[in-house]
């Protein structure tokens, strides 16, 4: 794998790396937005169950207080005492069978009284049957004593209602008609004669379908003191019991004579909490602990009761979370939202990051550049400055330090000398040991004058193996003195680099700033000095004062008449 495809590798790695961080936040948050939502969506629905529940309770408790009333008021009635006195009288001696029983009673006069305002009664007060019945439980007389299928002369006390009313109790209880099938509440009155002793029962039925609208809303059902539903806003419901109910424990005998069936199927509410959050883990313990499900329905729904109302019923309510599909695919919706949210701002800061980054080297290279340029520079004009083969100052730098030091001369006042030394027979050095050998040779008269001259004198090369020597406040006396040291020494001192027998010499010409001097003019007057002392034999030096003007000073001079 070469660089290149290993960078493009980890920078993958690293986007994918990056991606999935962003998901697993983008996860956390859309969790958190989801379970605020459902946090208070589940408050909302749960105020409103227990509204729905706490309603229904009321509706139960003033119907039946209404109902209550009727038989109530009918036990403390003279008429009703007085029909079951009588019917003491001859029920003791009565007939064995049911229908002799019925055809006997039927044609009391005291008891058709009852039996038509039974049935007055009935048709006002909105209940389904009214019976009255003696202290063995024998139905004397009925709302109903016209139909054939009236209780009168039947025997009703193997009714629990009926049993437990002529115990004295006041009862108010669920139950199914035992001839009609039909389920309703039983309320039963015990009714007293004035004497405090107890002779009998009104009993009275109201059916559960005049109830019907307990269970208006929807999920709404009533259970009866056994667990069993007795009314259900589905209907699928009912007969159905709530796990463990006392149904259950119940003989088959017991359920028979209550409910005239035997079997009641549990009753499908449970919490199911546990299941949802293995899908949906998000979802807070405290807020699934409060879902169930009601018949396997996969919406989770809400459950609340109201226990021990009138008759031992009980409301319930299953009322479902609607929103709960909306509620979990807003929740992948939001998920993936975040997620692109987050990596359009990694892209964004990637980009920023990119481009700073890519900004800073393009200037860091710029700035190298520049270093560079400058080092070249320095570098250029150091070599402008200086001979590369002898390091002595460059021809044109020598010139502009003369100019320099002849200004600076003029301002102190100070004496400024300027020699030009020339290697002798140089052209013979060259012929006879070669021009690498010269070469040497021109390093080593540089060196000897570095050697002899002071830091503040300046040497340079003028052209081939010619030198200009500049003496800042020295006088033509002392620079002659000076340079004829340095001419001996060159010409004594043996350069390493050449052969034994190569005897190098130089010849210098001197002279020293003028006032009103021009540098051309000096140069001109070290030059004529030179020449004198190359013509005079070599190896030596020549001194032009001051005052020997150039010849074409003098021309000027003469023409001004001076
Ligand atoms: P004179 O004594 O009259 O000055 O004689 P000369 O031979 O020194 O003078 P000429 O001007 O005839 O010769 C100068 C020679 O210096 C010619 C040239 O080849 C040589 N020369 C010039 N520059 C260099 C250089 O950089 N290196 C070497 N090795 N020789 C150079
Ligand atoms: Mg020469
Ligand atoms: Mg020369």
């Amino acid at each position: 794998m070469n660089k290149t495809t290993l960078h493009h590798v980890t920078a993958a790695l690293g986007l994918a790396l990056l991606a999935c961080a962003c998901w697993v936040m983008a996860g956390a948050l859309s969790d958190r937005m989801v379970q605020q939502e459902m946090t208070a969506t589940v408050r909302a629905e749960r105020q409103m169950a227990a509204s729905i529940v706490d309603n229904m309770a009321q509706i139960i408790a003033s119907d039946l207080a209404m109902s209550r009333a009727i038989p109530a008021t009918l036990a403390q009635m003279d008429l009703m005492q007085h029909a079951l006195l009588a019917s003491r009288h001859y029920a003791s001696k009565a007939p064995t069978s049911e229908t002799e029983r019925r055809n006997e009673w039927m044609s009391r006069p005291e008891l058709v009284k009852v039996n038509s305002f039974l049935h007055d009664a009935q048709g006002f007060s909105g209940l389904d049957s009214v019976w009255l019945v003696n202290d063995q439980g024998l139905c004397v007389a009925s709302s109903n004593a016209n139909d054939e299928t009236s209780f009168i002369g039947f025997d009703m006390s193997g009714r629990g209602y009926v049993a437990r009313a002529l115990l004295g109790g006041f009862i108010e209880m669920y139950g199914v008609g035992r001839l009609s099938g039909e389920p309703g509440i039983f309320i039963a009155a015990p009714v007293y004669d004035d004497d405090g002793f107890l002779v009998g029962a009104v009993i009275a039925k109201v059916s559960i379908d005049r109830l019907r609208h307990w269970v208006s809303r929807a999920g709404t059902f009533v259970t009866d003191e056994n667990g069993v539903v007795v009314m259900a806003h589905d209907g699928r419901l009912e007969y159905e019991a709530m796990p463990n109910a006392p149904v259950t424990k119940m003989t088959v005998q017991e359920r028979v004579d209550h409910y005239r069936r035997e079997a009641f199927p549990d009753l499908r509410v449970a919490r199911i909490g546990e299941q949802i959050r293995a899908t949906e883990k998000w979802l807070p313990t405290a807020v699934a602990d409060t879902f169930y499900a009601a018949n396997g329905s996969a919406t989770p729904a809400l459950y609340d009761e109201r226990t021990g109302l009138n008759s031992g019923l009980s409301a319930h309510i299953v009322h479902p979370l609607t929103s709960w599909p909306d509620l979990t695919r807003n929740h992948s919706r939001d998920r993936i939202l975040v997620f692109l949210t987050m990596l359009g701002i990694v892209a964004l800061a990637t980009v920023i990051a990119t481009s700073y980054s890519r900004e800073r080297r393009l200037h860091r290279a710029t700035r190298d550049l520049a270093e560079q340029l400058q080092a070249a520079n320095t570098l250029l004009s150091a070599e402008a400055r200086h001979d590369a083969l002898t390091g002595a100052l460059s021809r044109r730098y020598f010139l502009d330090t003369l100019r320099h030091e002849v200004e600076l001369a003029r301002a102190a006042g100070t004496p400024l000398s300027v020699a030009i030394a020339d290697l002798d027979h140089f052209k013979q050095i060259n012929d006879r040991f070669g021009h690498a050998s010269g070469d040497r040779a021109l390093e080593h008269f540089v060196e000897v004058c570095r050697a002899q001259l002071r830091p503040s004198d300046a040497i340079g090369r003028l052209g081939g193996e010619e030198f200009g020597l500049l003496l800042p406040q020295t006088a033509l006396a002392d620079a002659q003195a000076v340079l004829e040291r340095l001419r001996k020494r060159f010409h004594h001192e043996h350069c390493a680099h050449l052969p034994e027998d190569a005897v190098l010499s130089v010849s210098i010409g001197i002279t020293e700033l003028a006032e009103g001097d021009a540098t051309e003019w000096i140069l001109s007057r070290a030059d004529l000095a030179l020449y004198e002392a190359k013509s005079r034999g070599r190896d030596r030096s020549e001194v032009r004062p001051a005052d020997s003007m150039p010849s074409a000073r003098r021309a000027e001079n003469s023409l001004t008449g001076m």
